[in-house]
């Protein structure tokens, strides 16, 4: 192609602003060519800009130049077209469009830039493979989903930012090349060039420098802040990821709590005219799991467990019986009005149990008569009834029990919640549910490396009445840490932290971090404990996946410009690539 050196005229207006009041105006519209229609004597194109599109008309009688221009039009074309506004004949007003009113009968144009023919169209939804329309990102971004959803993340960051502003708080960049502090997740490092041999890593999160701000007075701080995890993706995960990260001196958890609700009834408010009634409700992590069978429970849906344990603890069925003995738990949810489920929809949701791990599922149905199970026999037909009122079942209703260990009876159960729940439809759709889980357990035994591991991170506080568990039991302690949870999605989590050297450094020592270590990685925070650390708290919102809910969408892909692929690749400018052999040499970096 030869190129394009067009002198162009500015626009007067964009391509989402014109309406009827505009008619009989000689306008000036720049943009790209959306589709063109050629009807022999007229032609039709659709300019679109990121306002909107609008319909310009070449009729070879207004300007045979403009009209014979406009010929050579093919979509993507960056142009720019003058006219005068006029209004649509009768039955051609496009409803569909805010400028669909109005047409430009355009009498001058001219041709800004040509485009080659894109590998996908730019329309509302595309079937391209996400792989391709990742490849040529710079024109996905061209579709008005894409950046609906990119405005809709900007004004997701101006609330945010002046939220805080209104409460105090003070924006403070934390850095991005900091010391390797592995704990959790595995660092993104970043070889030192003077240092021969030495790395910085990314942040996993600001976490200790926003500790380190409260050591030294900030009182409260908040950063929008990216964070690299180098972990294996899991299906929507990115390596680097946004997060609202704030913290706070002199405060406890309902404070912390406040805050972060507040501005998610903020954003709900200003962006989908949502009211979310405050406080939100909380629970227990040890409620949420025996209610609900999950640390994020979908408060969308109304099914919630009871325990039967002590209903069948002696019973001849020796599946519960032995179960209850061995410390486990039966226990189950009743579905209303499902008794009419057939002898194989119920077989299915069996498999489905199984394949969950499950170690028994049984069921029962409630009739006006009696109660049916396939395991009527052995429970006995009294068990059975006082299982069911224990449920609440009435007539007309199922039953599913679970028989296993405390964890997977709980889990198995909250996943055939959710399934019972999308085979019936019992969500309630257009609901918001958010609310907080709190008290955490503190550790997790870890099998693999042989050690518990904070579930949290290592300087969230132990709740005071479970600190001399500590050395005895440390299974049991509960942690001072809450999760927000919006319709059964994780989206803010954080803590009270630990503000006192001696406390920190025997969940250190719980976690086989010992002092010689614990000074070598984590020295500097415990050297600032040693010169007044307040009470302090905190929590970080993931801002990716809160948009992305805002949004509608699906995946975290869809609100981030640029992300990576599931193997953290960037398929637009094919990161990560190989380096020039001087570069690793400066590096003091040889690949083997
Ligand atoms: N830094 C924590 C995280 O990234 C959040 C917090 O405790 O504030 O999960």
């Amino acid at each position: 192609m030869e190129p394009v050196l067009a002198s162009f005229k500015k626009r007067t207006h964009t391509c989402g602003e014109l309406r009827p009041v505009n008619i009989g105006m000689r306008i000036t519209l720049n943009g790209w060519v959306d589709s063109r229609r050629d009807l022999g004597g007229l032609i039709f194109i659709y300019v679109r800009d990121r306002y909107g599109k609008t319909q310009v008309v070449f009729n070879p009688q207004t300007s045979p130049e403009a009209h014979d221009r406009a010929r050579e039009l093919r979509s993507e074309y960056v142009i720019s077209v003058t006219g005068v506004v006029t209004s649509r004949p009768e039955g051609t007003v496009n409803a569909s469009i805010p400028s669909g009113g109005i047409d430009v009968a355009a009498d001058e144009l001219t041709v800004l830039n040509r485009a080659e023919t894109p590998p996908f169209p730019i329309d509302e939804s595309v079937e391209a493979n996400e792989d391709l329309r990742l490849r040529y990102r710079f024109l996905d971004l061209r579709r008005p989903v894409l950046q609906r959803n990119l405005l809709l993340r900007h004004r997701v960051y101006q609330i945010t930012h002046r939220y805080f502003d209104e409460n105090d708080f003070i924006e403070i960049e934390t850095p991005v090349l900091m010391r390797s502090t592995p704990e959790g997740a595995r660092d993104y490092l970043v070889p030192s060039r003077i240092h021969h041999g030495k790395f910085y890593a990314l942040p996993q999160s600001p976490q200790t420098y926003k500790q380190i701000l409260m050591v030294s007075g900030f009182d409260r701080y908040v950063q929008i802040v990216k964070c690299f995890r180098d972990e294996d993706i899991r299906a929507d995960r990115q390596p680097e990821f946004t997060q609202i990260d704030l913290e706070m001196s002199f405060v406890d958890e309902l404070d912390v709590q406040r805050v972060a609700e507040g501005l998610l009834a903020r954003i709900f408010k200003e962006l989908l005219g949502v009211e979310l009634e405050l406080p939100l409700p909380r629970l227990t992590y040890m409620q949420a799991m025996e209610w609900y069978g999950s640390d994020k429970p979908d408060l969308r849906v109304g099914l919630k467990f009871t325990s039967v344990s002590e209903v069948v603890r002696d019973s001849g069925f020796r599946l519960f019986a032995e179960t209850v003995r061995d410390g486990g738990v039966v226990a189950g949810f009743t579905v209303p009005g499902a008794a009419s489920m057939s002898r194989s929809q119920l077989e299915s949701l069996v498999d489905y149990a199984k394949s969950l791990g499950a170690g028994g599922l049984v069921d029962f149905k409630c009739t006006e008569k009696a109660v049916g199970s396939p395991v009527a026999q052995c429970l006995g037909a009294e068990r059975l009834e006082k299982t069911a009122s224990t449920m609440n079942a009435h007539p007309g209703d199922l039953g599913v029990l679970v028989a296993d260990s405390w964890q997977k009876a709980y889990t198995a159960l909250g996943n055939l919640r959710l399934e019972v729940a999308r085979r019936l439809h019992l969500f309630d759709e257009g609901a918001t549910r958010a609310l907080w889980v709190t008290e955490f357990p503190m550790f997790e035994y870890s099998a693999q490396e042989a050690r518990h591991v904070a579930m949290h991170h290592p300087f969230t506080s132990p709740l005071p009445e479970d600190t001399p568990l500590l050395e005895s039991d440390p299974g049991k302690v509960r942690a001072r840490a809450y999760d927000l949870v919006l319709n059964g999605t994780e989206i803010a989590g954080g803590s009270i932290r630990i503000h006192d050297g001696t406390l920190q450094r025997a969940v250190f020592r719980v976690l086989g971090i010992g002092e010689e270590e614990a000074v070598r990685k984590f020295g500097f925070l415990l050297n600032a404990f040693r010169f007044g650390a307040p009470p302090h708290g905190g929590v970080a919102f993931g801002f990716d996946r809160l948009v992305m809910l805002l949004a509608g969408m699906k995946s975290i892909r869809d609100v981030i410009a640029f992300p990576k692929t599931a193997n953290a690749s960037s398929l637009m400018d094919d990161a990560p690539s190989t380096v020039d052999e001087i570069q690793l040499r400066e590096l003091h970096i040889r690949v083997v």
